[in-house]
């Protein structure tokens, strides 16, 4: 099983490069961000061990990219143990576990063969209605072939109208899903990511059906 470190602080490095070769692991080393990420696209490893805080491009813009390009290879990020870096967002880029450090090595090796026996993640279907695609494995979204930046919320809005297109969805279920069931939120604060999301996907795609609440136009 081949396994790729990419990590910039030499005795980590060093250190999980000899444990993992204990392990009978094949390891190699990347120092930094840009070549982790030449190394990962290239390389046919069984999975990466990421760290986030790396020179030249963040482990997060790492998996982000190969999650982008279509590769699925494992992957486990390493954060800062201060907290610093949410790791759920490292989630959301579509790393697949995460450790904090300082970590127990027997537990990462037990991550990592987990990993490995799941291999690469299927990748969910493109959805695609009224002129947006939206990849929920790259949470990439383009307008007629144009890519548009969400921020997390507006794009798990959109994510639940494309998939009940060419239903309607109302407030309070939009409320639930994406904000948390039970928490009693405003339901205002649907309308304000319908706002938002109106101005970057264009006003004329989400139709505001009155009393039962919000779909996409065709
Ligand atoms: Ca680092």
């Amino acid at each position: 099983m081949r396994v790729l470190v990419v990590e910039d602080e030499q005795r980590m490095a060093a250190a999980l490069a000899r444990g993992l070769g204990a392990e009978g692991f094949v390891v190699d080393v990347a120092a930094d961000g840009p070549s982790g990420l030449e190394s990962a696209r290239f390389g046919g490893y069984d999975a990466v061990v990421l760290d986030i805080m790396l020179p030249g491009l963040s482990g997060y813009t790492v998996v982000r990219t190969l999650r982008e390009e279509g590769n699925g290879v494992p992957v486990l990020l390493l954060s800062a143990k201060d907290g610093e870096y949410d790791q759920a967002d490292g989630l959301d880029y579509g790393a697949d576990d995460y450790l904090t450090k300082p970590f127990s090595f027997v537990v990462l090796v037990a991550r990592l063969r987990a990993l490995m026996r799941r291999g690469p993640a299927p990748r969910p279907p493109v959805l695609d209605a009224a002129g947006i695609t939206l990849d929920p494995s790259s949470r990439r979204v383009e307008v007629e072939g144009a890519a548009v930046d969400l921020s997390r919320t507006e794009f798990l809005v959109l994510e639940h109208l494309l998939r009940a297109h060419p239903s309607v969805v109302s407030k309070e279920s939009l409320l639930d899903d994406v904000w948390g069931a039970g928490q009693r939120g405003d339901p205002n604060v649907v309308e304000v990511y319908i706002g938002y999301l109106r101005r970057k996907l264009g006003r004329e795609r989400i139709e505001t059906v009155r009393g039962s609440g919000y779909r996409l136009r065709a």
